[in-house]
C-alpha cells in the first residue's frame, strides 16, 4: 500500500484512495480542488488518517463541503470527525439521511446487528455526532457550487438506500455513483450488485440506472472503486446482473447457507467467464455476502406479502 494514492482526473478533479481497512482500492473519495473545494465521501473514522494524508499531499488545508452519497459507514462513518478537522466544511447529505449523522445512535445500532460490536470497531471505528449547523441538506436538483461557474449537481437515487444521492459535474462529465450502480473495478469490466437491507429495491435501482444513463456521463466515479470510462455498457450490465441475482435468490429454497450459496454461485460464474483469481478475490473481499443475500430476501418477502 503506497503512502498516498492520488490520481489526477483532469479539470481539478482528483481521485483519492482512502485506503479503507488499510487496503488499496477499497474506497474512492473524489476531490474538486476548485475555489470552493468539495470532497465526495470520507469513509469510516478508523482510516481517516489515510484520507488526511492524501489531502495534505495535495495541499488541501480547507474544505467548503464534504458530501456523502449515503450514510452507510463505509461512506460517511467519519463525517463527524472530519467536520471537527475541517471547521469550515459543511457536510452534505440527503434530507432522509441527515438526522442519522446528527444522532448516529440508530445507525450505529442497526449496523452493530450486522457486524457485531467488535466488528464495528475493527472495520469502521466510532461515529461522532455532527452539529446540526454543519449540515448541508441535499435533494434532487440541488447544486453545490465549486466556484468559477462550476457546480456539483445532486440527483436523488433511492434503491440501494432510501437516502442515496449521486453527483454530476458538467465540465468533467463525471457521475459519482456511490453504491447506486454496484461495485466495479474498472480493469475488471464487470459490475456486481450491492443489495443490503433494509432499503434494497431492484425496481428503484433500475429506474436510477436509466436516469443516470440518460444524463450521458463521460465516466462513472465508483466508490468501490474508481473511474469507469464506459458508463453505458456498465449501466446496462449492472441492470442485467441485478435481476440475475434477484432471480437466483428467488429460486433457491430458503436455507441458512443462502449467503454462502450466493457467494459460490457468483464467484464460480466469474471463474467460468475467465476472470483472474486475483480479481475475483477482490470482488469477494469487497462483498459482505450475508448482507447481500438478506437485502434481496427482504425485498422478495415484502413484495410477496
Ligand atoms: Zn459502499
Amino acid at each position: 500500500m503506497p503512502e498516498v494514492s492520488v490520481t489526477d482526473l483532469g479539470h481539478d478533479l482528483y481521485l483519492i484512495d482512502a485506503q479503507m481497512h488499510d487496503e488499496a482500492e477499497r474506497l474512492a473519495c473524489y476531490l474538486f480542488d476548485t475555489p470552493n473545494r468539495v470532497l465526495i465521501e470520507c469513509g469510516p473514522s478508523r482510516t481517516l488518517d489515510h484520507l488526511y494524508r492524501a489531502l495534505d499531499h495535495v495541499g488541501v488545508d480547507d474544505l467548503a463541503v464534504m458530501a456523502v452519497t449515503h450514510i452507510h459507514l463505509d461512506h460517511a462513518g467519519g463525517a463527524g470527525h472530519l467536520a471537527r478537522r475541517f471547521p469550515n466544511a459543511m457536510i452534505g447529505v440527503h434530507a432522509a439521511g441527515a438526522r442519522h449523522l446528527v444522532s448516529p445512535e440508530r445507525l450505529w445500532d442497526s449496523a452493530t446487528r450486522i457486524y457485531s460490536a467488535q466488528g464495528m470497531l475493527d472495520l469502521w471505528g466510532p461515529m461522532e455526532p455532527l452539529a446540526e449547523n454543519r449540515l448541508l441538506v441535499l435533494d434532487e436538483g440541488d447544486a453545490i457550487p465549486l466556484g468559477n461557474g462550476r457546480a456539483v449537481e445532486v440527483m436523488h437515487t433511492p434503491g440501494h438506500a432510501k437516502h442515496h444521492i449521486v453527483f454530476f459535474e458538467e465540465r468533467t462529465g463525471a457521475c459519482f455513483v456511490g453504491d447506486a450502480v454496484g461495485i466495479a473495478f474498472p480493469h475488471g469490466h464487470m459490475v456486481q450488485p450491492n443489495t443490503p437491507p433494509p432499503d434494497f429495491d431492484p425496481i428503484l435501482i433500475t429506474e436510477q440506472l436509466h436516469r443516470i444513463a440518460a444524463r450521458q456521463p463521460a465516466f462513472l466515479g465508483f466508490a468501490h472503486f474508481g473511474a469507469d470510462p464506459r458508463p453505458q455498457a456498465t449501466l446496462a450490465r449492472a441492470e442485467e446482473r441485478l435481476w440475475e441475482w434477484v432471480r437466483w435468490i428467488e429460486q433457491v429454497t430458503p436455507d441458512d447457507n443462502i449467503a454462502e450459496l450466493l457467494r459460490d454461485w457468483v464467484l464460480n460464474d466469474y471463474r467460468a467467464q475467465g476472470y483472474e483469481e486475483a480479481l475475483i478475490d477482490r470482488y469477494d473481499r469487497n462483498s459482505f455476502w450475508p448482507m447481500q443475500a438478506a437485502g434481496i430476501e427482504r425485498w422478495l418477502s415484502l413484495r410477496d406479502q
